[in-house]
């Protein structure tokens, strides 16, 4: 899939729509989902022009990629979720129903998370 730079976190990147932003390091912004689905739900983005784990993991340099996992870590713990625990997500493609196609991993926490998986309803 080729990249878009107009989706929706690309945009958030370049500082024309605002965002609830909590962490940023070189490699890595980290805001506040816009409907969030747990008490703590923080999505963390590489800067750079990926669209899922597919590409981020082909083709990122080990600084992009240990910059976006120091990230996940680091608002994890700023959030209070290692203790309680946490959960993170990436979604690549149709049946994970990726929505936004800039690659992003989904940190979710606040409460009991249940199971892993979900049945996608019929
Ligand atoms: P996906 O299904 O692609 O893994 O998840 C996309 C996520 O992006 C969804 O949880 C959705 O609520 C979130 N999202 C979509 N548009 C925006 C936006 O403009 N701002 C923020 N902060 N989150 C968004």
């Amino acid at each position: 899939m080729v990249y878009d730079p107009q989706n929706i976190f690309a945009r958030i990147l370049r500082g024309e729509i605002p965002c609830d932003r909590v962490f940023e390091n070189d490699h890595a912004l980290a805001f506040r989902d816009i409907a969030p689905q747990t008490p703590v739900h923080i999505l963390v983005v590489p800067k750079g022009a990926y669209v899922s784990m597919v590409d981020f993991s082909a083709h990122a340099s080990d600084a992009e990629i240990g910059g976006l996992v120091r990230a996940v870590g680091h608002v994890a713990r700023e959030a209070g979720l290692e203790d309680p625990g946490y959960r993170i997500l990436a979604n690549h493609g149709a049946d994970a129903r990726q929505e936004v196609a800039h690659f992003h991993v989904h940190v979710f926490g606040g409460r009991d998370l249940g199971g892993m998986v979900r049945r996608a309803p019929a």
